[in-house]
């Protein structure tokens, strides 16, 4: 399932707050002066992609994360099961 991941370069951050105007949902001030995600890894962009849009610095990111795969769902891919479709006719055929 992809999921994107947020986060903020704090170096870069000049702590402006138009990122909490504009996702308070996601963003926040820390104790610093800075901005902080709530969360860092979101179903949607949403928002996030507005704050990371109006961002003066461009310290925003926003990265296409692909969730790791089970152990079930990498055994049943679809490679593996084409490949085990194969083997199952081969059977079938010589029987
Ligand atoms: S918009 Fe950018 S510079 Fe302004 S507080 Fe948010 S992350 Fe920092």
């Amino acid at each position: 399932m992809v999921k994107y991941k947020v986060t903020i370069d704090k170096d870069v951050c000049i702590g402006c707050g138009t990122c909490v105007a504009l996702c308070d949902e996601n963003f926040e001030m820390d104790d610093n002066g800075k901005a902080k995600v709530k969360k860092s890894v979101v179903d949607k962009p949403g928002c996030n992609e507005n704050a990371k849009e109006s961002c003066p610095v461009s310290c925003i990111k926003i990265e296409k994360s692909v969730e790791k795969m089970t152990a079930t769902q990498e055994k049943y891919t679809t490679e593996s099961l084409l490949k085990e479709y194969n083997e199952k006719k081969a059977v079938i055929k010589s029987a």
